[in-house]
């Protein structure tokens, strides 16, 4: 037994290091550590992907500007295009929550189909969730 084990069987368990409270307590201090770690590691792994992203992007840029002979004008006004089909100059193209054509219940913005009754509400092939 630890000095952990005995100061947190103490504060837990009054008095008593081997009591139910004591072990439950663990268990979720275990449970909790697991997470974060997991959570640590799918941040990580985004982070990852994000770096990549910009990486594919910016390939991509020079490519247009290079062979097709785009201007950064060009980017900036679709940008500006795009950004504002939302109706909101505000960095993103993610619809707002919408009513279902179908069912008439409201559709998240998170969910690309009713979860009701399943109707596609956006069928964009950059819509968030898919
Ligand atoms: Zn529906």
């Amino acid at each position: 037994m630890s000095i952990g084990d005995l100061i947190f069987g103490y504060a837990i368990g009054r008095g008593e290091p081997e009591s139910i409270s004591s072990s439950m307590a663990m268990s979720k201090s275990a449970e909790a550590s697991r997470k974060a770690t997991s959570t640590e590691r799918r941040i990580r792994m985004m982070e990852e992907y994000l770096d990549r992203s910009f990486l594919i992007h910016e390939a991509l840029w020079e490519l247009l500007r290079d062979k097709a002979g785009l201007k950064l004008d060009d980017l900036e006004n679709k940008l500006y295009e795009i950004d504002m089909r939302d109706g909101e100059l505000d960095g993103k193209n993610q619809r707002k929550s919408v009513e279902c054509k179908n069912c008439k219940r409201t559709v998240s913005a998170r969910h690309a189909a009713c979860i009701y009754c399943g109707e596609i509400v956006d069928d964009s092939i950059f819509a968030m969730s898919k």
